[in-house]
């Protein structure tokens, strides 16, 4: 039976009235999945509520953030206690310094962090940082990788445009568009062959380890390792953006999960256990272009806000104290990548399942899934099915085909089984 969404679908109606599409941020919207979403009142542990009272098992999890699922007590009492102590200063804290520390203890290659706001401005910096230190201006990035709205990464940018089928941004110069080289992900060949064309041009290399922003998608054997040879040849700087893998797939993100090295680090999300925080950091010789170091500016009245801190301190310590869960999150990850393919091949409908640690994305389709083409291939229409079969029985997927599930920690094997068992009725027809 379908739950009943009635205030969602008039909130949804009275948002519309005074925010562009109802929304804050357009993959919230369910343009392409169809419907209304749900908007969300109040969420513990692995549950989300919505406005009328239905509850979700949540795959989203803020995108990313609520690793340890919503309402984690160490980080809310955290919020609490620091906010009484005054809520921002625009000056320099000794939480500041302690959270720097704690991610230099957790992260390979990071002499130096700065915090922003977001993981758009983190990419945006780390970029600007790049072109400052190289005195190049050309970056590349990979189709379907997605690194924040700032205009030099609209291009090619994955799960937002893709789902909302925007192949061309109007606001973004085609000055800005055409300092951006893209090139296919896993694809080895494509980026020598852009850095021999542009040669002495290109600033920065920038790529999601693992991406998240066309499903969940693996690089393939030595991908990467090539890519870091080139930079290494060609004075280019390779930034990874671990916005979405940082402090996810392990404490020390894709960079340790995968031993590979990078010049510079983005982070977001898992970073501000659910407030708006970004860093990016880096080797020394790179860092210290920054203002007030050097003349590449980057500024913000917010950053490194004290409420933001504590949330990212205390969740970012839970996580560097409990290593065990990224093992236990893999467990039940690969418990549910078993269960959906043994469902699906018993149904006979053809799909792929792409994971790594707790990210984890189903792709209806008979071909193995590797770079933006190939997951824009898949039986998109079943997707949308699929989701809407998942929500109106309490299970909360991406409401899009080219997002990756975020799982996180708080989820019981009960909740897997009641998942799983919620799968196992889906019928193509
Ligand atoms: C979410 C995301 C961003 C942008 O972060 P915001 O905080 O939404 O600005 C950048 N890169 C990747 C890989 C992301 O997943």
């Amino acid at each position: 039976m379908k739950p009943n969404i009635a205030h969602s679908i008039s909130l949804f109606e009275r948002a519309k009235q005074s925010i562009p599409g109802g929304v804050n941020s357009p993959v919230r919207a369910f343009k392409s999945v169809g419907g209304t979403p749900v908007f969300i009142k109040s969420a513990k542990g692995a549950y989300l509520f919505d406005e009328d009272g239905n509850k979700y098992i949540d795959y989203i999890n803020s995108w990313g953030p609520m690793i340890l699922g919503h309402g984690y007590e160490p980080v809310v009492k955290a919020i609490q206690e620091k906010a009484t102590a005054s809520t921002s200063f625009g000056a320099p804290t000794l939480l500041e310094i302690e959270m720097a520390e704690l991610i230099k203890s957790m992260v390979k290659n990071v002499d130096l962090i700065r915090m922003v706001s977001s993981g758009t401005e983190a990419c945006m910096s780390a970029v600007r940082l790049a072109r400052g230190y190289t005195g190049k201006n050309k970056i590349i990035k990979f189709e379907g990788c997605y690194h924040g709205h700032a205009d030099c990464f609209l291009v090619k940018a994955g799960s937002g445009m893709a789902t909302l089928n925007i192949q061309t941004v109007p606001g973004v110069t085609a000055g800005v568009s055409l300092d951006t080289l893209t090139a296919p992900y896993n694809d080895p060949e494509a980026v020598k062959k852009l850095v021999e064309e542009n040669k002495n041009e290109i600033a920065a290399i920038i790529i999601e380890p693992v991406v998240g922003n066309m499903g969940c998608i693996l690089p393939e054997k030595n991908y990467l390792e090539g890519i870091r040879k080139i930079c290494d040849e060609e004075n280019i700087v390779f930034i990874f953006d671990e916005v979405m893998t940082g402090f996810r797939l392990a404490p020390g993100g894709a960079q340790e999960k995968l031993n590979i090295d990078a010049d510079l680090v983005t982070y977001g999300k898992v970073i501000g256990g659910g407030l708006p925080v970004g860093a990016f950091g880096g080797k020394k010789k790179i860092m210290e272009h920054i203002a007030p170091l050097g003349n590449v500016y980057q500024a913000g009245t917010l950053s490194g806000n004290p409420i933001a801190m504590i949330a990212g301190y205390t969740m970012l310590k839970e996580l560097k104290d409990h290593p065990e869960t990224y093992k236990e999150l893999d467990e039940k990850c690969g418990y549910l990548e078993k269960n959906l393919h043994e469902i699906f091949d018993r149904k006979n409908i053809k799909h792929r399942i792409n994971r790594m640690g707790s990210m984890i994305s189903l792709h209806f389709c008979d071909h193995d899934v590797i770079d933006f083409e190939s997951a824009s291939k898949a039986d998109i229409p079943l997707f949308n099915k699929f989701f809407h079969h998942m929500l109106e029985s309490g299970i909360y997927l991406p409401p899009s085909a080219y997002e990756s599930w975020f799982l996180s920690n708080a989820l019981t094997y009960e909740d897997l089984d009641e998942t799983i068992k919620v799968a196992d009725s889906f019928s193509e027809q």
